[in-house]
């Protein structure tokens, strides 16, 4: 099977990750500019993105000029932030002012954004350089990046398998060293499954961590930006610099924002670890079990407490997000009608607004995205409101109350990110089966908890060696203590 990964993901024999906390330092130092370290994944996109499609849209002048601008600040003795040097990729349904914000979605094909979202905003504010915008599935509604107006994505891990979605084309491109990290959004599991499936760092926060200010809304009450990197620290890099409350988005926290680094190295002993017994099941990849019990085994040795523990609603969890992820998507998408953005059918002679809207929305959107407005229009239709939405709303309040109670008994809770790797293109999964992949992720979403995955080794598949990674779910706002036991694990990982 051909790969495309970068080999430099890998960490040396001490151990080290050559993460984007290393390279900033080496702009810093003088080692090495922006504009050189630009220039390199440009020619690696050039070399294989006509292979992954990962990226919809290089931005490359802009991102020249932006590089130059860093490297100008630094050589005149300024301080252009702790992301100066880093080159990052984004999600094409995060609103950039450069470039264009297409979802995906032949709806949005030529949309551009005349504002920029919160998150991509503060990124260039600490001296990012924005790289171009990844593919995704369309709307983010998916988990194989095939759901895609322009074609799907490929996993650099293997290029005939998928390289989970939605943020597929982030994960591919960081995966890919075509940028440092990238952002990606999960409303069900759609950073962490991806990151698990190329072998990345993946973070959803708690819901309210992250401004969504200038995320294309998909399920409002459960969507979370985060970013998706080599390493445990760069995501705590972005995610420091990305969090806290702000006025665009209400819904955001005014709870200070912790550094997750500042305590030092975390000390695995004394950690709980809790481990749901309905995440280690035999419907599991016997890979993905080895792999875990390996994880948990190391744990066990560096001193944490293992308690397993009951989370009975899991199997709910996707019944639920397919109720309110729609209900919300319906309503969100409604503003597609063609007439004040976004993709307009040819209007026929004769021919109503009602006819018009739905040529119009019926040309405009993908299929999937067609049966998620209509799962979402039904659920909330006068007849079946109670039956459907109120009810996932009380089992959703149920899956909060089961992790309160989990996390009485334990710190993090620990499992599967996915019950397998990635699979083939070609697979032709029935909705049903892809919306499988999520049952681990989906219930962080609903309760808002925040959650990770890390990398955790190879497994065989089929005569290939995929990545499968290691879930991580804390307490509403513990991001600190989420990404310091996930950087003991990764130390622990890179030991063995
Ligand atoms: N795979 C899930 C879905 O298709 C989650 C997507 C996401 O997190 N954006 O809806």
């Amino acid at each position: 099977m051909e790969h495309v990964n970068n080999e430099s993901n890998q960490s040396d024999d001490r151990g080290h990750v050559d993460d984007l906390v290393t390279r900033v330092r080496s702009v810093r130092n003088g080692e090495v500019t922006t504009r050189d370290r630009l220039e390199e994944m440009l020619s690696r996109i050039d070399e294989v993105n006509p292979t992954l499609n990962a990226f919809h849209e290089v931005l490359g002048e802009d991102a020249r000029r932006h590089a130059d601008s860093i490297d100008a600040r630094l050589a005149a003795g300024d301080d252009p932030g702790p992301l100066a040097g880093a080159i990052v990729a984004v999600k094409d349904n995060l609103c950039t002012t450069e470039g264009r914000t297409t979802c995906s979605s032949r709806m949005l094909e030529h949309y551009r954004s005349p504002f920029e979202a919160t998150a991509v905003e503060r990124l260039r504010k600490a001296g990012a350089t924005i790289i171009g915008k990844t593919n995704l599935d369309e709307f983010a509604m998916g988990s194989s990046s095939e759901n895609c107006a322009w074609g799907p994505v490929r996993n650099p891990h293997g290029v005939d398998r998928v390289p989970g979605g939605s943020s597929g084309g982030s994960a591919a491109a960081v995966a890919a060293g075509c940028a440092d990290v990238a952002l990606g959004s999960d409303t069900g599991g759609s950073i962490r499954q991806p990151a698990a499936f190329c072998g990345c760092v993946g973070l959803k926060p708690t819901y309210g961590r992250i401004s969504r200010y200038g995320l294309v809304a998909f399920g409002s009450s459960l969507d979370q930006i985060g970013p998706i990197s080599r390493s445990v620290r760069d995501a705590s890099l972005l995610y420091e610099v990305m969090a806290g409350v702000d006025p665009h988005d209400a819904t955001t926290s005014e709870l200070q924002v912790e550094s997750p680094h500042s305590d030092g190295p975390l000390d695995l002993r004394g950690v709980r670890v809790g481990i749901p017994r309905e995440h280690v099941t035999d419907e599991n990849h016997p890979g993905v079990t080895r792999s875990f019990e390996e994880t948990r085994d190391t744990l066990r040795s560096a001193g944490a407490s293992i308690v397993d523990v009951d989370l009975p609603l899991t199997h709910h969890g996707i019944s639920t997000y397919y109720v309110i992820a729609p209900a919300e998507a319906s309503s969100n998408l409604a503003r597609y009608d063609g007439i004040r953005y976004g993709h307009r059918a040819e209007a026929r002679p004769g021919e109503g607004l009602e006819e018009l809207y739905a040529r119009t929305r019926g040309e405009g959107f993908g299929p999937e995205v067609r049966r998620r407005i209509m799962l979402g229009t039904y659920v909330l239709s006068a007849g079946y409101y109670d039956a459907y939405y109120t009810r996932a709303l009380k089992v959703r309040r149920l899956i909060k109350q089961e992790f309160d109670g989990v996390f009485a008994q334990c710190d993090v809770l620990i499992g599967p990110t996915t019950p397998s790797p990635a699979f083939r293109l070609d697979a032709d999964l029935d909705p049903v089966s892809m919306y499988l992949n999520d049952v681990y992720t989906v219930n962080a979403n609903i309760a808002g908890i925040p959650a990770m995955s890390i990398p955790s080794g190879h497994v065989e598949d089929d005569g290939d060696s995929l990545p499968v990674g290691l879930h991580l779910q804390a307490p509403a706002f513990a991001e600190s203590l989420l990404l310091r036991t996930a950087s003991a694990i990764e130390a622990t990982r890179s030991k063995a």
